[in-house]
């Protein structure tokens, strides 16, 4: 079976060449989306064993801020790899290629470092960051929603891209400040009619996004679910770009 799929790969090699999606390299036979080289080299965060990381600081750095009287806990974050150097064509041929495949690959694997992770395998409710629906029907997919189903197969829990909505279509976020950012998707999510009763059954709910800037957007997801439920709420991204608990960057 493996020789049939290596001959087929072979013969579609040489109709199409695949390339790789870092460095932009012809592939082998037997090479993934990534050349070798770049595939021993990919800046892996390690975060999943870590239930305290520099990503979950900065996160509850965010919650921290617009934190009420209430008593909070502890946020739980991870993301599979830096958004640094040429690896951001990882995040980026899912986002703006259509590269559906790169992105079931690598979130499978981040689905299987969670699964392994004692603080995220009771999770039963994965929700990927919504796009406005104009957005998603002119891009034909939400890369969140990729990420969300191929990690919710490896951990056996259901996805549900149909409970958060976003509301109103946010600017493009690049040229903003991070004052600007988190103005811009304050009141952009909304849960929807019908969907509370999920809520209130959940224990451990988590959020999927393709890459962590600021943590802008998903702290606006978890604003908009926390009033319908008591569940841990935590996130997991594709790729984060390095920063500073107070969110510099
Ligand atoms: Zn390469």
């Amino acid at each position: 079976m493996n020789k049939l799929i290596d001959t087929l790969r072979a013969l579609g090699d040489l109709l199409m060449p695949r390339t790789c999606v870092v460095c932009g390299r012809t592939l082998g036979v037997h090479e993934r989306h990534l050349c070798l080289p770049c595939a021993a080299d990919v800046p892996y965060t390690r975060f999943w064993n870590q239930p305290h990381n520099p990503l979950a600081d900065r996160f509850n750095a965010v919650l921290e801020r617009h934190r009420g009287t209430e008593p909070m806990d502890y946020a739980y974050a991870v993301a599979l790899l830096y958004y640094k150097g040429a690896y951001r064509n990882i995040p980026r041929a899912l986002k703006y290629h259509s590269n559906l495949s790169v992105g079931r690959f690598y979130g499978t694997l981040l689905g299987r470092h969670l699964a392994s992770a004692p603080h995220f395998v009771d999770i039963d409710l994965i929700l990927p960051v919504p796009l406005h629906w104009t957005r998603r029907w002119s891009r034909g997919y939400n890369q969140a929603e990729v990420l969300a189903r191929a990690i919710a197969s490896a951990l056996n829990a259901p996805c549900r891209p149909d409970i958060l909505i976003r509301a109103h279509r946010t600017r493009t976020q690049t040229r903003l400040t991070v004052e600007q950012k988190a103005v811009n998707v304050a009141s952009a999510f909304r849960v929807r009619e019908g969907a509370q009763s999920t809520l209130v059954s959940a224990h451990h709910i988590l959020l999927v996004d393709d890459t962590f800037t600021t943590g802008a957007t998903l702290y606006a997801c978890y604003a908009a679910l926390r009033p319908f439920t008591t569940a841990r709420i935590s996130i997991a991204t594709l790729a984060a770009v390095e920063g500073t608990p107070s969110g510099s960057t």
